[in-house]
């Protein structure tokens, strides 16, 4: 094995069935560890855990809800016997409406996934940490440094995300867990289409790079934050936009 940062090491990625956490589960898997691939979309999971092999296990889970989150811990315990590495990455889009009339449902949809989700599975997978120590990356957005007109639920979950972060990582600094945030710009995956017309030229025309990002541009840094190599970062939030938040 090349790079062998994970090996007898167990991660769970949320949200691992599609897209940015796919690529997180691929990645982490390749540099040896054990993946539990958790997401709503159990095919899909399961999808991502046939490729990998044997492995991957593949969970179904809803984020949102805090019982299912401590399920996913539960089973990665009796799984794989420990649980060292954690990306918080599921997440939806949300609708596009200005604050004044944005649609409450989608408000609490989108908060409940997006905040919620990742401090419930923050929640169920520090007690697990205690005691070896390990490594939680939350999947933030650029989207959690400057505002998005027409984005209200999402900009306030991500932003969100990042405050949670660096909470957590202050809390729980001695007990050698380490927590980062990840800061993607404008990423090929499914979620964009849906809904994102409005922001679709951003990849090309407002990102310095000139183009959008791929998932597994984000992964790596995702892999870097949660390897021994990242062993005196904590509590920070990094971006990975093409360069977008520099104007
Ligand atoms: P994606 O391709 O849609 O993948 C997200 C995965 O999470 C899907 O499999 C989805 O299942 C699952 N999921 C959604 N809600 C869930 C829940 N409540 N519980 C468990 N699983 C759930 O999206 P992506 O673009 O890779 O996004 C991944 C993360 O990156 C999100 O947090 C997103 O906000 C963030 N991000 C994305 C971009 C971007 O440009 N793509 C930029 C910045 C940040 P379903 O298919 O059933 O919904």
């Amino acid at each position: 094995m090349s790079n062998p940062d994970f090996a007898s090491k167990v991660a769970i990625v949320t949200g691992g069935g599609s897209g940015i956490g796919e690529a997180c589960a691929v990645l982490l898997a390749g540099r040896g560890a054990q993946v539990v691939i958790a997401d709503r979309d159990l095919d899909a999971a399961r999808r991502v855990a046939g490729e990998i092999g044997d492995s991957a296990a593949a969970f179904g889970i809803d984020v949102s809800d805090p019982a299912g989150c401590e399920a996913m811990v539960s089973r990665t315990l009796d799984t794989f016997g420990r649980l060292d590495v954690a990306v918080n990455n599921a997440g939806i889009g949300g609708q596009q409406a200005l604050t004044g009339n944005f649609p409450l449902d989608n408000w609490e949809k989108v908060i409940a996934v997006n905040l919620s989700g990742v401090f419930f599975s923050m929640r169920a997978e520090i007690p697990a940490m205690l005691g070896e120590g390990g490594s939680i990356v939350n999947m933030a957005s650029v989207l959690g440094s400057v505002g998005a007109v027409g984005s209200v639920a999402y900009v306030s979950a991500k932003h969100g995300v990042v405050g949670m972060t660096r909470t957590a990582a202050l809390e729980y600094a001695r007990q050698g867990i380490r927590i980062n945030s990840v800061g993607p710009g404008f990423v090929e995956t499914p979620m964009l289409p849906a809904g994102t017309a409005r922001v679709r030229p951003w990849g090309s025309s407002r990102t310095p790079l000139g183009r959008r990002g791929t998932a597994h541009e984000v992964a790596e840094l995702v892999a870097f934050l949660a390897s021994d190599r990242a062993s005196n970062i904590t509590g920070s939030y990094h971006l990975v936009d093409g360069g977008y938040t520099a104007r």
